[in-house]
């Protein structure tokens, strides 16, 4: 896929708005509501001046996949009062960071990794909406507990008080095969279908990036992660964000 990198304020705009337009279109093809679908920016290697860029077109929510690069754009933009999203898997080492600022965090992939955090959010006195991460791609490099796992996972995270599961996230298979990605996206809306008997307020579905949004949104997504179709192109691999190594 092609992305235009955006030269200045006006082109960014354009971008905007063409994903939401994007976004209406296919909502309404699959009769869906385009509010139920937040267009989460996602903001990893951009400069602090392209986040108040994107900040200024009213955006306030941003994505990041880690939490170090996180927290430099959130002591640089304080005064902006943005929601720091954290999208990425996160080391128990880190939880510090993210129980002080992080507004939400989509990457949950482990108990161990739950209670830490809470234990952290206690002492911040702060709650954080979560996401567990399920791999629906069976692909080794991806992060994520298995889907059959992720009941389990919820069941035990009820007993932490600081945390609160809201969804599920997922990254799907990269592949040219559409019908591919579209099964992992189904795999994770049924999984939610099955996990709200019991939990009912477990609703939201954070799956869709800028090669795929619109098959997510078609299955369901309420939350799309998109970087590249509105900033341009990175020139880091998905691989230096999305793998155990660094
Ligand atoms: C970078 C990233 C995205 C966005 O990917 P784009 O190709 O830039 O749209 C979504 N989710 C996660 C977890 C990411 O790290």
């Amino acid at each position: 896929m092609q992305y235009h990198t955006p030269n200045n304020l006006s082109e960014l705009e354009i971008n905007l708005k063409k994903i939401q337009h994007t976004i209406s279109l296919v909502c309404k093809r699959v009769n869906r509501d385009p509010a139920q679908v937040r267009l989460l920016p996602v903001t990893k290697t951009l400069s602090i001046e392209q986040i108040q860029q994107a900040n200024h077109l009213g955006f306030r929510c941003f994505g990041e996949n880690k939490v170090l690069e996180a927290k430099s754009k959130y002591e640089a933009l304080q005064h902006l009062n943005i929601d720091w999203i954290l999208i990425g898997h996160l080391q128990s080492n880190k939880v510090k960071y993210v129980a002080k600022f992080i507004a939400e965090f989509h990457a949950l992939d482990s108990y161990k990794l739950a209670e830490k955090l809470n234990h952290r959010l206690l002492l911040e006195q702060r709650q954080l909406p979560v996401f567990v991460q399920v791999n629906t791609s069976n692909e080794e490099s991806k992060f994520g507990v298995q889907p059959e796992q992720a009941l389990a996972l919820i069941e035990q995270c009820q007993a932490l008080t600081q945390l609160k599961v809201v969804g599920l996230m997922t990254l799907a298979l990269h592949s040219q095969e559409p019908n591919e990605v579209r099964r992992c996206f189904q795999v994770l809306r049924e999984l939610r279908d099955n996990i709200q008997k019991q939990y009912p307020e477990i609703q939201r579905l954070s799956m869709g990036m800028s090669g795929d949004f619109e098959i997510a949104i078609e299955e369901g997504a309420t939350d799309i992660r998109v970087g590249q179709a509105i900033f341009g192109a990175r020139n880091l691999p998905d691989s230096y964000y999305w793998s155990e190594s660094k």
